[in-house]
């Protein structure tokens, strides 16, 4: 599985992504920490980006994108990965759009984990006190200042990758303001909802392939191969809609692959979170 986090500072990307890990066996990726161990290596790299990430700007995307061209090379990225602070701006989209295209590898799902801004600032308060408690060494860059520099960041270069992925029906919107358990929850049931689609779309290929040319065979393995390939894509696609808190996710899609203005496809609607992850159980479950 190749999964993208979308998310402003502090909207829960790491603590997501080591539960993802954990439960796909997928490696994290995350240009922040690699930017950071960069930085303490004394690396060319860590040099140009160290006054850069302490200020909350953006390190130039030609760096970022050879840093990650290089690590999903590695074994351990065959299986899949979740990648963490990156894409942060559109070129690194598009540039990450090449890199997979030439390795012939598909991008699951972009998971944007939506918060109010006002609730950001606490968040990563109580992050600073915890990696405190601990003896943590605390990042020069978790302070009110740059804080509000990174969010400055994100909101000029970043969000625009939301109506990027969703014009590329890649989006799942979850409301990042639940519950760390609830995200979790909402997250796998969408993502189970989406890899019961694909099996069921190599089912459907395979039905194809081994169907006979008799036509009654023909349909009946057609048929058979159809049902769960039908359900199962709606399954998926509340998940897409999760943002736009639509009660018909099929004229939703229609309306947003038309190209529907991005500020349209902002509206958070927890209650469209968790009604389409109920939607997706459900019909995964009917399976
Ligand atoms: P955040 O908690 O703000 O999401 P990260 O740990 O992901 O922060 O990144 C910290 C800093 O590293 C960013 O503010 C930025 O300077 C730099 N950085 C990380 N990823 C990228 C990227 N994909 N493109 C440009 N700069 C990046």
């Amino acid at each position: 599985m190749r999964l993208i986090l979308l998310g402003p500072p502090g909207a829960g990307k790491g603590t997501q992504a080591h539960r993802l890990v954990q439960k796909h066996g997928i490696v994290q990726l995350s240009t922040g920490e690699m930017l950071r161990a960069a930085v303490a290596a004394g690396t060319p790299v860590g040099l140009k980006a160290k006054d850069i990430m302490a200020s909350g700007a953006l390190v130039p995307d030609e760096v970022v994108v050879g840093i990650i061209a290089d690590r999903i090379e590695e074994p351990d990225a065959k299986k899949g990965f979740i990648l963490d602070g990156f894409p942060r701006t559109v070129p690194q989209a598009q540039a990450l759009d090449e890199l997979l295209k030439k390795k012939h590898l598909k991008l699951d799902a972009v998971v944007e984990l939506r918060v109010n801004e006002s609730a950001l600032l606490e968040r990563v308060e109580t992050r600073v006190a915890q990696m405190r408690e601990r003896g943590e060494e605390v990042r020069i860059d978790d302070t009110p200042e740059v804080l509000s520099k990174r969010l400055a960041s994100y909101r000029a270069q970043t969000e625009p990758l939301v109506h990027y992925y969703s014009e590329k029906r890649k989006l799942i919107t979850i409301d990042g303001m639940m519950t760390i358990e609830q995200v979790t929850a909402a997250i796998n049931r969408v993502l189970a909802a989406l890899e019961a689609d694909s099996a069921a779309k190599s089912a459907k290929k395979g039905a194809r392939k081994t169907a006979k040319p008799a036509t009654g065979a023909k349909k009946a393995s057609g048929k058979a191969a159809k049902a769960p390939a039908r359900k199962t894509k709606k399954a998926a696609k509340p998940a897409g809609k999760a943002a736009k808190g639509g009660k018909k996710p099929a004229a939703k899609a229609k309306t947003r692959a038309a190209g529907t203005k991005a500020a349209k496809t902002r509206k958070v609607a927890k209650k469209a979170t968790k009604k389409s992850a109920k939607t997706a159980k459900r019909l995964t479950k009917r399976r």
